[in-house]
């Protein structure tokens, strides 16, 4: 493959030892690496190059990295994809609210940082094509019907209340990735209802119940704590 062919992809972080990594990590895989040191830089090179993936650090010398996802998220839809070295969950929080798609907390390892890139993009793929998405997500032996709003699981159907399948739904939309809580809580429960993160724990809950085989250790509807919840399926 040469140069031109390559999916471009735009590394914003202030730390060149992860720079370094990061770039190695990307670069194995078949991308091609633009580098910036500060948000000033990573705003002028996603303008001049258009990356098809953004890996962005928060904390950058010259301003907050969840800025620059507010501004490329007016003309862009690369995949966003967040590193924190912060503890604090408000922190990935805003930056999934401005339009990341996924973080990583430092440190992370190359594996992880390859299942996100894939998960984000093929959720960016989903939102490009979206009469190619095909309306059934499957996780295990279940299988979610968005247009036709049933849910089975091992061919069976599973009896859900409406709000239990408008939660499900949320996450299986965004399948691989983190929704954070207040968008959930918005999107299920309405504007009103953003600081009750408790009908998220008790819905769930519902949730695992039904869909899960431990429902006490879930393997697909996963707490992501502070943060939101993701539905894990295979990448
Ligand atoms: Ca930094």
């Amino acid at each position: 493959m040469n140069e031109q062919q390559k999916p471009v992809a735009l590394l914003v972080e202030d730390e060149a030892q992860i720079r370094r990594f990061v770039r190695e990590a990307l670069e194995d895989e078949g991308w091609q690496v633009i580098e910036a040191g500060n948000c000033r830089q990573g705003l002028m090179a996603a303008g001049t190059r258009q990356p098809d993936l953004v890996v962005l650090d928060l904390g950058l010398p010259d301003g907050d990295g969840v800025a620059l996802i507010t501004d490329l998220r007016q003309w862009s839809r690369a995949a966003v994809i967040v590193l924190s070295a912060r503890t604090l969950e408000s922190e990935k929080v805003r930056a999934l609210d401005a339009g990341a798609d996924d973080y990583l907390t430092k440190p992370f390892g190359v594996a992880e940082l390859m299942a996100r890139v894939r998960s984000a993009l093929r959720r960016q793929r989903r939102v490009q094509a979206p009469e190619d998405n095909g309306s059934v997500v499957r996780f295990g032996t279940v299988a979610i019907d968005l247009q036709g709003h049933g849910v089975t699981r091992d061919g069976h159907g599973v009896r859900l209340a409406p709000t239990e399948f408008k939660l499900l739904a949320a996450l299986a939309r965004n399948a691989g990735r983190v929704v954070s809580n207040p968008q959930l809580l918005r999107e299920v429960w309405g504007q009103q209802s953003v600081n009750s993160p408790h009908y998220l724990r008790i819905y769930m809950g519902h949730l695992r119940r039904k869909l899960e085989d431990d429902p006490a250790q879930p393997k697909y509807l996963i707490t992501e704590t502070g943060v939101g919840y993701r539905l894990a399926i295979p990448v």
